[in-house]
Parts: C-alpha cells; sequence; structure tokens
C-alpha cells in the first residue's frame, strides 16, 4: 500500500513522494492555504478560463490588477521581476537542498533588438550564477533570441535570401556568445526544446554548441520531447554520434508542452501528427529513454524534467541498480516552481541532485507563462488534483 500524505519525516527513511512535512518545508500556513486556493480555481476548467479571460480584459482596459496577481499565480509560479528579486525564493529552495534555474520568461517582440537585449540577459543569469551553488544551470529558448519565421524556415531547409543568412549568422552568434560565458563561467546551459516545425534548426545549434563545448563536460544540454515519435531512436543515435565524435551528449528529457499545437497543425496542414496517439506510448518513451540514458552515463549528462512520480522514482531505481551516486554529475532532477514540490523536495531531502526552473519577469510580460500553467493544470492529466491532495495533508498535519 503507498504511504499517506502527511507522513512524518522520522517514520519515513526510505523515499516516498508523500512525505508532505518535507515537501512544504518552505511554506507557512498562509502560503499553504494561498496555494490551495490557486490550484482550486486552476483546477476548474470553468473558474480557470473565466479568469484568464478576466485577467486579459482587466490588463487591457488598464485597471489595477498587477498587485493581486503579484501577490497569488505570480507568487506561487515566478521568483520575481528581476534576477535580483529571485533571491528570497532561490534562497527558500536552498534551504531545502533545491537548486534554482532562473529562467528569464518575457516573451519579447521579434525584432533583432530585442534578442540581443533577450541575449544579454542570459549571459546575465550565467554570471548571477557563477559561483553561486544554488544556481546550478541555466536555460534559454533559441526563439527568444531568434525569429521563429526564419527557425521555421532554416529546419524545413529553404533556402534563405542574403538577409536571413546574415540573420542567421547573427542568431549562432548570440548561442555562440552564451555557450561560451557558460563555459567560462562553469555553469550549464539548457536549450528548450519548441514546435517541431522549427525543432530540427534548434538541434542543429544545439549540437554544433556540444560538439564545440562538451568536449570534456557537459555545459550544453539540448532538449528530448519524447511525446515524438522518433525521439527516442534520436537520442540513442546523438549518443552514438557524441561518442563517435569525442563529446558528451547533454540531455534534458521531457515529454512536451505542444501537444495540441503539435495536432492541430498536422490536422489542418494534413500531415500525420508527429505526436504518440496514447499517452502510454509517450510514458513507454520516456521510460526507456531515461534507462538508455543511464545505462550510457559516461556518454551523456542527463536532465530529467518532469512532475511524473513513477519516472522520478523509476531513475532513482535505476541509479540504485547501477550503483549510481546520488551525486553523480550526469544526473539531474528538475521541476517548476510552485509545482510537483512534493518531488523535488523529497528527492533532494533523500540526497538527489535537483533543481527547478524559476521563471521571472515584470508581472504583465510573464502572463503569458502564468497562463500556460493553469491551462496545463488544468487539462485531464494536469496535476493539480494531485497538488490539492497534498497541500491539504500537510495543512491537516499542522493543525495537529
Ligand atoms: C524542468 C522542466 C523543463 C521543461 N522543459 C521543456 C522544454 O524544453 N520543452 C517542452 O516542450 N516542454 C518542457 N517541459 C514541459 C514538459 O514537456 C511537460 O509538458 C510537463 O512537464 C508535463 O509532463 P510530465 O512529464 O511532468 O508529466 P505527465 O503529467 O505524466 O505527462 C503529461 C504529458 O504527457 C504527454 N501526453 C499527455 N497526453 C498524451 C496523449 N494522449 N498522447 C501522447 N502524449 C500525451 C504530454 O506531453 C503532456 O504534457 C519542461 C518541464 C519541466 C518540469
Amino acid at each position: 500500500m503507498p504511504a499517506q500524505p502527511g507522513g512524518n519525516v522520522s517514520q519515513q527513511s526510505a523515499l516516498s513522494f508523500n512525505n508532505t512535512q518535507i515537501a512544504f518545508q518552505d511554506k507557512s500556513v498562509k502560503e499553504l492555504k494561498t496555494s490551495y486556493r490557486i490550484f482550486k480555481i486552476i483546477s476548474n476548467p470553468f473558474l480557470s478560463r473565466t479568469g484568464q479571460k478576466l485577467v486579459k480584459w482587466a490588463v487591457r482596459v488598464g485597471l489595477p490588477v498587477t498587485s493581486v496577481i503579484r501577490s497569488t499565480v505570480f507568487k506561487q509560479f515566478c521568483g520575481g521581476e528581476d534576477i535580483a528579486g529571485c533571491e528570497p525564493a532561490i534562497a527558500r529552495l536552498a534551504n531545502g537542498g533545491v537548486g534554482t534555474i532562473l529562467d528569464y520568461s518575457v516573451e519579447g517582440s521579434q525584432d533583432e533588438q530585442s534578442f540581443s537585449r533577450t541575449a544579454d540577459e542570459i549571459i546575465r543569469i550565467i554570471k548571477r550564477a557563477q559561483h553561486d551553488e544554488r544556481i546550478p544551470l541555466a536555460v534559454f529558448k533559441i526563439s527568444g533570441i531568434g525569429r521563429f519565421e526564419l527557425l521555421k524556415k532554416v529546419s524545413a531547409g529553404e533556402s534563405l535570401t542574403a538577409a536571413e543568412r546574415a540573420e542567421w549568422t547573427k542568431l549562432n552568434g548570440r548561442v555562440s556568445m552564451i555557450c561560451a560565458a557558460a563555459e567560462h563561467a562553469g555553469v550549464p546551459v539548457m536549450i528548450d526544446a519548441e514546435e517541431s516545425w522549427i525543432q530540427p534548426a534548434i538541434d542543429k545549434l544545439a549540437t554544433e554548441m556540444m560538439k564545440r563545448f562538451n568536449r570534456d563536460k557537459a555545459v550544453v544540454y539540448n532538449t528530448y520531447q519524447l511525446y515524438l515519435r522518433h525521439k527516442e531512436e534520436s537520442l540513442k543515435a546523438d549518443i552514438e554520434t557524441a561518442r563517435h565524435s569525442g563529446y558528451i551528449l547533454g540531455a534534458k528529457l521531457v515529454r512536451g508542452a505542444y501537444m495540441e499545437k503539435e495536432r492541430a497543425r498536422a490536422t489542418e496542414l494534413g500531415y500525420p501528427s508527429p505526436v504518440y496517439p496514447d499517452k502510454d506510448d509517450t510514458d513507454n518513451a520516456y521510460n526507456k529513454s531515461l534507462q538508455y540514458c543511464i545505462e550510457n552515463l559516461q556518454q551523456v549528462a542527463l536532465v530529467a524534467g518532469t512532475h511524473n512520480e513513477e519516472n522520478c522514482m523509476l531513475l532513482t531505481r535505476l541509479m540504485d541498480l547501477q550503483r549510481i551516486n546520488k551525486q553523480h554529475p550526469h544526473v539531474y532532477f528538475a521541476q517548476l516552481l510552485g509545482m510537483a514540490d512534493h518531488i523535488s523536495f523529497n528527492l533532494a531531502h533523500a540526497g538527489y541532485r535537483v533543481a527547478k526552473y524559476m521563471p521571472y519577469g515584470p508581472v504583465k510580460a510573464v502572463l503569458p507563462y502564468l497562463f500556460r500553467r493553469a491551462e496545463e493544470n488544468t487539462s485531464v492529466t494536469g496535476h493539480a488534483k494531485r497538488e490539492l491532495s497534498l497541500l491539504s495533508a500537510e495543512l491537516k498535519r499542522r493543525k495537529h
């Protein structure tokens, strides 16, 4: 029988994601109640969608809603409005042995000036992380520093105009600069995966960077979305390429965040969806990929980006079986701030290396990110129900 939520620390020496005392160690009763209310609202499709519409409308007509958002959903899912503002949140995670991955979540306009500014901000993150063990990794999105349509054209193998070739060269320069800064600071940097129609360009850039910077250790990580039918095979092929070419493959494994968009585009343009038809297929691909990485840990540095309890448990078992040290530099567990604390803090407490994405940016600028978190938790596979049961177990435990 699985242990019940709310178990006592001293009673549970083995790893359990039900230990709410460890999971919510950094939260006051007031904060637990706020989190409970937030998950209650976003788990209800009607309230969640109405709330999103209301916020969008209020922002459009200029109503002063930022302070309400700042003290509720923003506080739940974001670290602060700028790097310095994230300090308290970084310290709180660090108290529980969990690292921070600062994630500049502002979706800027599609012009060169804004791409340059974003690249500068990512370099500031890397410099901030240097010499601070609490910030072990950095992350960025290629679409934040390069034009989406350009990435699409490169991905489709279309020929570029002279102006586009110059743009592509500039983008390569920005990516190089970020990865060189990561190498210099000793802070590995992950490149997020995005829509499948721009991913080949992202993979191309990430592979070039890994060849350059990952000779001795993993400085650059690419991301594998295991909901894509071909990804398990490309992960295997990339590990072999890395072996033959003499570099370490950095691989963040995720399921994938663009399922509906992928399916809608495939239907609209009349091609087979690249996403598996069933969740089970995605789960299988994820499990097998974890196993493959663990069996090839000399060649691959792994970040398991997931809120799936079975996956995290499986990864600990695989490490156990292969007698891999919990602090092995090639294994990280990663979750998002404000979600799955029961996984992050319990793993860290058990001695594993864990870090959380900490999105930040001005409140209004991170609204699209917050809406996506709300959508994700509202969906059928959403984890809001689990969050609610853990939060209420901890509230009950504290009453006694
Ligand atoms: C640290 C971290 C980094 C991340 N980075 C990225 C990134 O770079 N790019 C990116 O795209 N996403 C990224 N994500 C999001 C991730 O892809 C998932 O959307 C999210 O984590 C939910 O999946 P899960 O593994 O946590 O758990 P689960 O709840 O077990 O899985 C939900 C996921 O399963 C898949 N799924 C659901 N239903 C079906 C179905 N019917 N058929 C096939 N597949 C299905 C979908 O991918 C869905 O998101 C990241 C997540 C984390 C925690």
